[in-house]
């Protein structure tokens, strides 16, 4: 059988865009709903391929390129070369995926000398044809020879003399005449575009753009039409919605008497539409109609080529128009009213990716030119600051409320309390999954790192980027999408989603969709005021680490755990009890009957000891001192404890639940004092529903303990007979142990939470905090696919995910399953899980995506049902 490399545009349509390109395709769904293409037809990708591999064209292409020429003849009467009636047309490139600009297309091939002087003799408008064949040299000469600057083509009304320098400069150039014969000029135009396709800045974009090397491109070849023959012909581009709005009106641009090529590069400044509905309402209201079908055909906002010639509209090229963001929403909000989608399409429309960036703080103007700088932008949104190149700094302004950038070469874990509370980070180093980039994109700040171009001098305290210098203290700017760097203060604005009317809408219909249940992370009594105010029904995971954090807290805590006296240590628990009941009254307070899940201390014990090596170094100066000094003895003492407590493998040793049997008298304190707490809000008149967490559970027995010993400190604070209080328990799981008895361990609490985290890390045997060190290299020499840390590992946690849901339900039907970790909003891993739990606890960050995300993933399973 002979192949086929060769398809008319009545043998395809839009979804034939691998082997025919997105234009191709696009011109046959155009072509077959009878809307007004000129003739023409394809050559395939396939062709392409063989092109690229052999050096030549297969055996029977040309053949079948004759055939389909031969076919426009018949429907035209126009023929290869004809003195009279020539058949003129475009070489035009064409991808499966859209790579503008990046690959070649010759128009008015077919055109010869011999026919534009017979022409200029004989017709009135003899520029337009000289016009036109100057441009095919030049093209010809740039393009396919690939080098030829020719006249720069800047002449109003060309004359023919006009066209026999432009020839001459092209022989001149190459040594050879412009060929004659219009199918060699078809076939060098044919070869050239699929040269294109191995062109350094198509190479490059398919780098950038992660785009196959091995798809090819087609080629179109239709019958030209000229936007340049009259003063009723023109050439534009249109949207049939406005891209940067999403307004439901026409929008585009427009250039009377030019060609295709004029109005993308820039040289002259086209009109607005307007200019047609003046001059040719016919034509105008006919481009609108045809917008409307095509959006009907389409379902989707188009951007369409159109080019008019003599009063007569043709249209060239149809694809899916790119739109900023909010015109995204905008348009499948609409789209979704108008009936033209359904609201799961609407709600799938919306790429996760543009909604972050959209939520995300961004500067109110933004010119990419002004930067002085291009890192890469990992994590999103852009902040605007006063440079601070280190800790004391970064205290210092945030104490004074003023916004921070913190500029390093890259970061540490030390730096991440100093993360937490700036603006921005700017690095010199580090790539997408350095220490910077993660623990940014954990925090939710906007975060650029690997500015190679970026020098910190911490000894004047100053930056230096290119040949800009600028000191510590001074406005900063950096933009977490795209990576660039400026100097100087912007202005940053955010969206608020219930103000924007679409936005609003859409939430609405994804909340509708959505059956899993969204819990707010909120640690302090403030963020519990935020959630409430967002309407949340339940706080997600309260961390009570925070609070052992706090420096009051932290003291009393380090006496309690490191004194030698006995005394001195109750007094601390005892101080230590008083403040947790305060604070704990105040979350409830915040929570106003609000049920909130609290974790019980879950972080290992070193967290909260003082460094040793810092002990140390105290201790040899107090020995120097020369003079007799009592601290000495203590210092030794807390320095023996220290050692005592201090662990090889912190997060694998005594951690999590493990803590109670170890300190009971910690972990009970602090169960009785959310207790008290609770009973001094509903002297308040406020109803508490406490939901207790154990971290880490690895054994049914070990929860029946918990349970047990919580009972009983409920009764000793009589909390079993009051009205206004209420309490569950469940179980956080973090290892593979704790996924594989899920069954067991469902059986003893009210609910389960997983933790993909720990969960993770225990599976990989690694700490994220150290990951960034190794595990890029692994990803870079293709050992492993993805760094887990950032992106769910379905094969291996997402497995453990699975089996725990399954067996804890298989125990407890009834069982309420949540996540919680840095995965959960990724729209990949949501895919993963959501039909494996009930519920999700998100950082407040993440809120609006997260809505989103897994109204996406159920849309998409409603779909597919
Ligand atoms: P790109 O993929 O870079 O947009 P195109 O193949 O679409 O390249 O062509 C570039 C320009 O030439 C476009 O404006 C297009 O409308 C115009 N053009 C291409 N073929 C024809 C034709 N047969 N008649 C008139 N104009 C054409
Ligand atoms: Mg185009």
């Amino acid at each position: 059988m002979i192949m086929q490399w060769v398809f008319t545009f009545d043998e395809g349509n839009r979804d034939d865009f691998y082997l025919l390109g997105g234009k191709g395709a696009g011109l046959c769904e155009m072509t077959k709903h009878n809307l007004p293409v000129p003739p023409g037809f394809i050559i395939s990708t396939e062709a392409c391929k063989f092109y690229l591999k052999e050096h030549r064209f297969p055996d029977t292409l040309l053949n079948q390129v004759s055939q389909a020429i031969a076919n426009i003849t018949s429907k035209t009467g126009n023929r290869f070369g004809d003195i009279d009636n020539p058949l003129i047309v475009s070489v035009r490139s064409g991808a499966p995926q859209s790579m503008p600009g990046m690959l070649e297309t010759i128009l008015n091939i077919g055109l010869t000398t011999k026919f534009v002087e017979k022409k200029g003799i004989s017709s009135p408008s003899a520029s337009f044809f000289y016009d036109s064949y100057i441009r095919l040299i030049r093209m010809f000469g740039r393009i396919v020879r690939q080098g030829f600057t020719g006249i720069d083509y800047t002449v109003e009304k060309p004359s023919f003399q006009d066209v026999i320098s432009a020839l001459s400069s092209f022989s001149d150039c190459f040594g050879d005449e412009f060929p004659q014969d219009p199918n060699e000029q078809l076939q060098q135009a044919i070869k050239a575009v699929f040269d294109s396709w191995l062109g350094q800045k198509a190479v490059e974009y398919r780098n950038l753009y992660q785009i196959s090397d091995d798809i090819g491109t087609a080629v179109v070849v239709q019958m030209m039409v000229f936007g340049n023959k009259d003063d009723n012909s023109g050439t534009g581009v249109a949207f049939t919605r406005d891209p940067a709005t999403g307004e439901n009106k026409m929008y585009g641009e427009y250039l009377l008497h030019t060609q295709g090529e004029d109005i993308v590069s820039g040289g002259r400044t086209p009109q607005n539409l307007i200019t047609i509905e003046k001059n040719m309402p016919d034509i105008y209201h006919q481009l609108i109609n045809i917008g409307k079908n095509l959006e009907d055909i389409y379902k989707d906002a188009q951007d369409i080529e159109f080019t008019i010639e003599s009063h007569k509209l043709w249209l060239l090229q149809t694809r899916s128009a790119k739109r900023t963001p909010l015109a995204a929403i905008k348009i499948a909000v609409d789209m979704a009213e108008e009936g033209l989608i359904s609201k799961e399409t609407a709600i799938l429309r919306v790429e996760a990716n543009n909604f972050n960036q959209l939520l995300s703080p961004r500067f109110q103007e933004s010119n990419p030119l002004e930067a002085i700088a291009n890192g890469i932008a990992s994590s999103p949104g852009s902040a605007s600051g006063f440079i601070a190149l280190n800790k004391e700094k970064v205290a210092e302004f945030t104490s004074l409320n003023k916004p921070v950038i913190f500029v390093s070469e890259n970061t540490s874990p030390d730096d991440v309390p100093i993360m937490a509370k700036v603006n921005g980070i700017l690095t010199q180093h580090g790539g997408a999954t350095s220490h910077a980039a993660v623990v940014a994109r954990g925090l939710g700040k906007p975060c650029v790192v690997g500015c190679e171009a970026l020098k910190v001098d911490n000894i004047n305290n100053e930056i230096h980027i290119n040949s800009n210098v600028i000191s510590q203290g001074e406005y900063l700017s950096i933009d977490g999408n795209s990576g660039l760097v400026f100097a100087g203060k912007k202005t940053v604005v955010c969206i608020d989603p219930e103000k924007n009317q679409e936005l609003a809408k859409l939430l609405h219909w994804a909340d509708n969709i959505n059956k899993i249940r969204i819990y707010l992370n909120s640690n302090t009594p403030l963020e519990v005021t935020r959630a409430v105010q967002n309407g949340i029904e339940t706080i997600g995971l309260c961390k009570t680490e925070w609070m052992f954090n706090d420096a009051p807290f932290r003291s009393l805590f380090r006496k309690a755990l490191l004194s030698d006296s006995e005394l001195i240590k109750k007094e601390s628990l005892e101080a230590l009890y008083n403040l947790q009941t305060e604070q704990y009254y105040n979350l409830f307070l915040a929570a106003q009957g609000h049920s909130i899940t609290i974790r019980l201390l879950s972080a290992p014990m070193d967290d909260f000891l003082p460094v040793k090596d810092a002990l140390l170094t105290e201790l040899s100066e107090l020995r120097m001192s020369a003079i007799w000094n009592e601290n000495i003895g203590q210092k030794e003492q807390i320095i023996k404890e220290v050692a005592l407590l201090q662990q090889v493998n912190p997060r694998f040793g005594l951690h999590g639940s493990y803590l109670w049997f170890s300190m009971p008298e910690i972990i009970e304190k602090q169960i009785a004092a959310i207790f008290k707490g609770a009973i001094k809000a509903s002297t308040k008149g406020i109803k508490v529903l406490v939901r207790f967490l154990l971290p880490d559970i690895i054994d049914e027995k070990q929860v029946s303990q918990f349970v047990e010993i919580i009972r009983k400190i409920a009764k000793d604070n009589s909390i079993l007979n009051n009205d206004s209080i209420s309490f569950q328990i469940g179980a956080l799981l973090e290892t593979a142990r704790a996924a594989i008895v899920a069954d067991e361990i469902a059986k003893k609490v009210d609910f389960l939470y997983i933790n993909t985290n720990s969960l993770t890390e225990s599976t990989f045997g690694f700490a994220f905090e150290d990951s960034y060190k190794f595990i890029p290299q692994l990803v870079n020499n293709n050992a492993l696919d993805n760094n887990p840390a950032i992106w769910f590992d379905k094969k291996g946690v997402g497995f453990l995910l699975k089996i725990a849901s399954e067996k804890a339900r298989s125990s407890k039907p009834s069982i309420e399953i949540g996540i919680c970790g840095n995965h959960v909003d990724s729209p990949d891993a949501i895919e993963d899980y959501f039909s494996l739990i009930n519920a999700v606890c998100t950082d407040p960050s993440h809120y609006f995506d997260i809505r989103l995300g897994l109204a996406q993933a159920q849309a998409k399973y409603l779909q597919g049902k």
